[in-house]
């Protein structure tokens, strides 16, 4: 854990010259190089509160964004196996104490279900979640959810990708995670300010600080090379944190050859019985939120941004605009609650939810708002993960593959899932984002389209 220099955040923290709003302005403009910027410049850009500023650090987050990732939103809902937790996260209404909660963890037949109903709705990539368990969420049953997600089919469409957010593992079990054919492993780590996360954490494997930071480097050697962090906003002061998350970033950059594949940023939201989350100590307001969310795309440029529903519709609206380049839609957060039967039963929950509208709903947003929803999985299924996908994100290339994909799986939405009303702007929007592609990707993706409408499903390159 010496990579997280604690001193070193809090000098820059303290350091008067990087309140400089020239300075501040510098910064910005070297940023739209797209090589992104150092740790100390990211604190100068955290100290930012002139208006006009803040404005332009926003404008450049949203054109990095617009030339690295052009107007593609990544959709993908999180699946909940089970919510039984021996730790006892001050936060989490899975904690250990809470006995109000309603205890569940899914059977694998029930998993199957809920991969059925998400199918329906239109995903293509899930996240699979749970609390620390050694017996209700084990790797052999995470090992069989995963293979029951993946085997259900529904008129040609499927679950193409599952990301994991679980515990951390020894290397061995993550070998074992690896061999299920996982995405993306995610893992948070809540607060980086060790003497917050002692506090947070009092109990139960969870506690060690160390155990959790090394993680990624494990999951790493053990072959999974899609690695994505995060922290929690609202345990401790968030330019600590912002710092903390981006000398993660650089460090795995430097020691494994490949910078996190994704950056998640979770505010506290108010949870069962969770003492912490129902008064944030360092509450993160919207702005300060919207801030540090648009340093880090100018920091890591090349590093995807996920938002999930805790957040509400309209900020989210906002913050597609500074970076954002993953969203989580018509989520839910108790195991089970896919399936209608459950839908009602909210003391399973592990927090409250900002964004509850559907994933059609969601879709027919986005397109009015000008970005492309897309469900592509293809760079993990043809083995562009890990270094292989940062060289041609960073070469340029990455939009030549992603803007086609992306529309194809659109279609595809359109064709099997979507509402009449999402049918008619998405069709428009389809359409004008293809005859904007150059030459060679718009023939590829007709192509792609044609196929879809003569029936074929899963069409990529
Ligand atoms: N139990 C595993 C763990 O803690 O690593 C798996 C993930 S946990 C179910 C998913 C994430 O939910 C946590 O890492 C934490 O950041 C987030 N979370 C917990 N309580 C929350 C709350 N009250 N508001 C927002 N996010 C919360
Ligand atoms: Fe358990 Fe994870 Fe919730 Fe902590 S955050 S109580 S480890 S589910």
């Amino acid at each position: 854990m010496e990579f997280i220099n604690e001193k070193l955040i809090n000098s820059y923290l303290q350091d008067d010259s990087l309140k400089n709003v020239d300075l501040q302005k510098e910064i910005i403009a070297k940023a739209k190089e797209r090589k992104g910027i150092t740790l100390e410049e990211s604190a100068a850009l955290l100290n930012i509160t002139d208006k006009e500023i803040m404005n332009e650090l926003f404008k450049a987050a949203g054109e990095i964004k617009q030339a690295i990732y052009g107007n593609r939103l990544v959709m993908f809902a999180p699946m909940y196996l089970s919510n039984a937790c021996v730790n006892n996260c001050l936060y989490c209404a899975f904690r250990r104490d809470n006995k109000e909660l309603a205890r569940k963890t899914l059977t694998v037949d029930e998993v199957g279900f809920e991969a059925e109903a998400l199918i329906k709705q239109g995903h293509k990539r899930l996240l699979l979640v749970c609390g620390e368990h050694p017996k209700e969420s084990n790797l052999d049953f995470v090992g069989k959810a995963i293979e029951r997600i993946y085997s259900i089919d529904y008129k040609g469409n499927n679950i193409r990708r599952v990301n994991v957010n679980i515990a951390p593992l020894s290397l061995e079990d993550f070998k074992k995670l690896h061999s299920f054919e996982i995405g993306t492993y995610q893992i948070f780590q809540e607060t980086y300010h060790y003497d917050t996360y002692k506090q947070m954490h009092p109990s139960g494997p969870k506690k060690d600080y160390a155990w959790r930071l090394r993680a990624p480097e494990r999951a790493f050697e053990a072959g999974i090379d899609d690695l994505g962090i995060g922290a929690l906003f609202g345990l401790t002061d968030y330019k600590f944190e912002t710092l903390a998350m981006l000398m993660h970033a650089d460090y795995m950059d430097r020691e494994l050859g490949v910078g996190p594949h994704t950056i998640s940023i979770p505010r506290l939201e108010p949870a069962m019985n969770a003492p912490t989350a129902v008064q944030p100590p360092y509450a993160v307001d919207d702005v300060s939120f919207k801030k540090l969310i648009a340093i880090l795309r100018l920091a890591v440029p090349y590093t995807g941004i996920i938002l999930s529903t805790r957040e509400k519709p309209e900020l989210r609206r906002d913050l597609f605009n500074v970076g954002v380049s993953q969203i989580s839609a018509g989520s839910k957060t108790s195991p089970g609650s896919y399936d209608e039967e459950h839908e009602k039963k909210k003391e399973l929950e592990q927090f409250q939810l900002g964004d509850h509208r559907g994933l059609d709903e969601v879709v027919s947003d986005v397109c009015e708002l000008g970005y492309l929803p897309s469900f592509c999985t293809s760079c993990y299924r043809s083995g562009r993960t890990g270094d292989r996908f940062m060289e041609l994100a960073k070469s340029g290339n990455i939009g030549k593959i992603c803007s086609p994909n992306a529309l194809a799986t659109f279609k595809e939405y359109l064709l099997d899932f979507a509402s009449d009303e999402t049918i008619e702007s998405g069709e428009n929007a389809l359409a004008k984002q293809v005859e904007d592609l150059p030459e060679y990707e718009k023939k590829r993706t007709k192509k792609m389209i044609e196929d879809l409408k003569k029936g074929e499903r899963d069409v990529y390159f």
